[in-house]
């Protein structure tokens, strides 16, 4: 399944104090976040009925794997955001074969599958080339 290609600026004044106000937050958010920072939906391709999902910040707090997301709806003048800490998915996905451990980056109960099984369109183009 390919990556949902909706982009969204971000709501950078909210953004920013969501960041700043959720536990384990960067320290200073402006570091983090660009004001004309474009974000992508992490998630698989999806109707118009399920929220788009930009991944912004993972909480740093010991034990606890929260991350930070913006959710939207619809595009334009009529676009919907809301930004909202939420734990992550606990679904992991082991391969016997390579006996690797790869863990889903989406939230818990997210739509659609699990990260593992989505691919970024973009991220096939430089496979290949990256060294690291
Ligand atoms: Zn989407
Ligand atoms: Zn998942």
């Amino acid at each position: 399944m390919l990556q949902c290609t909706a982009v969204t600026p971000v709501p950078y004044a909210e953004a920013l104090l969501a960041l700043a106000t959720m536990k384990g937050g960067p320290e200073h958010p402006p570091d983090v976040l660009e004001p004309d920072e474009f974000l992508l939906c992490e998630l698989g391709e999806h109707d118009e009925s399920v929220e788009h999902a930009a991944y912004l910040w993972a909480a740093e707090i010991p034990d606890v794997d929260q991350d930070l997301w913006l959710l939207w709806t619809g595009t334009g003048a009529h676009r919907l955001y809301r930004l909202d800490v939420l734990p992550v998915c606990p679904a992991i996905l082991r391969n016997f074969v390579t006996s690797t451990v790869t863990a889903c980056m989406y939230f818990d109960h997210h739509p659609g599958p699990h990260s593992c099984s989505v691919t970024d369109p973009l991220g096939e183009l430089i496979t290949g080339e990256s060294g690291s």
